[in-house]
């Protein structure tokens, strides 16, 4: 029985909150601050059970650390922003708690993914004795382990790796992102990048498509190739890998209104002096679209997120997918979130109980596929994610 500090209070931490709250044989107490405090108390008032809250300045590495010395957790889980990983990193070396978070650190003025400053840290984390895994969401976090399940029990080599994201899903909205509108929109109009014989090729943004006959009644949509984090750490973890790309899904709504937003200077983000004040374009964008909460009880619609995975097996070739199917109205139902921050939040508490229950332990910086899958698969399927497989035969 343990007790868990969770920083940030938007989207995915209403659901971590609400999941870790639903075990307190587990997580026996629960401390969850962030910037604004009153989000924090709007969460809390939503559970049957008390939790503690705080208002706290996650850039702020004496703020933090004053924080986790108040209320001794046992471990920390990072549900605010990019951005503050590594502060939030440096917390948990000072005072010697374990870390997790669901997305690797993005310097504010550069939309770049990249491992290499979180892997910066492997040394003294091993030599504080601490643990911090990185990633666990859905995608990194799930299909991370998707890839370690499918290489433990299906494959001798995996040689070609496809993660598939689709949101069949609509929230009525002309134009609104699923999750942090200035996370979602630098993702999205990054350069798109894929893993092939040992090199990394880059394409323009979303220029590489091709259509996907997704499972269970969702049917054939376009994926687009993008740059997505996790094929940095599989890549190095499984090397026999020669090919890894990523691909998600866009209704073509959402990409004319980026691309108007994008030619007309609003995605943005470096400084722009307006009326005498320094504004980033981007960061007032956010402030005019829905926030990503709100569309909790007006999305309907399914998430499909899977791993294609191609290699072979005692010589012979296999191919084989695995998925989860997430439907917006029942996540509503049971946390008041929609699918995407239910698919990111359920995983994120998942990795708190692996590591506070000791089923994944280390010292070091961790990413989902250097352990275990098996406890973790079985805990998908108890909490809300539910897999399928298929082998698919040519
Ligand atoms: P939100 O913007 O909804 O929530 C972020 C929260 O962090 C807000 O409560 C925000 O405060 C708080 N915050 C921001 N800056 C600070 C700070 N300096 N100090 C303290 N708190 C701060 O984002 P989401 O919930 O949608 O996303 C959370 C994380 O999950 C992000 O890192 C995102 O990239 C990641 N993610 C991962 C996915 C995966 O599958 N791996 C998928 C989707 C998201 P305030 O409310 O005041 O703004």
């Amino acid at each position: 029985m343990s007790k868990v500090l969770i920083i940030g209070a938007g989207g995915v931490s209403q659901v971590v909150v609400h999941k870790c709250a639903q075990i307190p044989e587990v997580f026996k107490d629960i401390v969850l601050a962030s910037r604004n405090e009153e989000k924090c108390k709007k969460i809390a008032s939503q559970l049957n059970r008390p939790i503690t809250t705080a208002q706290v300045d996650a850039e702020n590495v004496p703020q933090l650390v004053a924080l986790i010395k108040k209320h001794k957790p046992d471990m920390l889980i990072n549900v605010a922003l990019p951005y503050q990983d590594l502060t939030i990193m440096d917390a948990c070396l000072e005072t010697g708690i374990n870390y997790l978070d669901t997305a690797n650190y993005e310097p504010k003025d550069e939309a770049k993914f990249c491992y290499k400053w979180q892997w910066d840290y492997i040394d003294k984390f091993k030599e504080k004795g601490i643990m911090a895994l990185l990633g666990s969401g859905f995608d990194p976090g799930v299909t991370n382990v998707y890839t370690a399940y499918a290489l433990k029990h299906h494959f001798d080599e995996i040689h070609e790796l496809d993660i598939i994201d689709c949101n069949a899903g609509s929230h009525g909205q002309p134009f609104a992102t699923n999750f942090n509108p200035e996370i979602n929109i630098r993702e999205v109009s990054a350069r798109g990048k894929y893993y092939v014989n040992g090199e990394w090729k880059e394409t323009d943004p979303l220029s590489v498509n091709k259509i996907y006959d997704f499972p269970e009644g969702i049917g054939p949509m376009k994926i687009y190739l993008m740059y997505h984090e996790e094929l940095e750490s599989l890549v190095k973890h499984i090397p026999t890998i020669k090919r890894a790309r990523f691909w998600m899904t866009f209704s073509d709504n959402y990409l004319n209104h980026l691309k108007v937003l994008e030619n007309v200077g609003m995605t943005r983000i470096d400084p722009v002096i307006y009326n005498g004040q320094e504004i980033i374009p981007l960061q007032f964008l956010k402030a005019l679209l829905p926030d990503p909460a709100s569309l909790g009880p007006l999305t309907k619609g399914r998430t499909c997120i899977g791993c294609l995975i191609k290699g072979i097996k005692e010589r012979k070739e296999v191919e084989y997918f695995v998925y989860n199917i997430c439907d917006h109205e029942a996540a509503y139902k049971e946390v008041q979130s929609q699918a995407i921050s239910y698919t990111t939040g359920v995983p994120a508490m998942i990795g708190a109980k692996m590591m506070l229950t000791g089923k994944w332990k280390g010292n070091g910086v961790f990413n989902m596929e250097q352990f275990d899958p098996d406890p973790f698969m079985d805990d998908l399927n108890k909490y809300g994610l539910p897999w399928k497989e298929i082998f698919i035969t040519t």
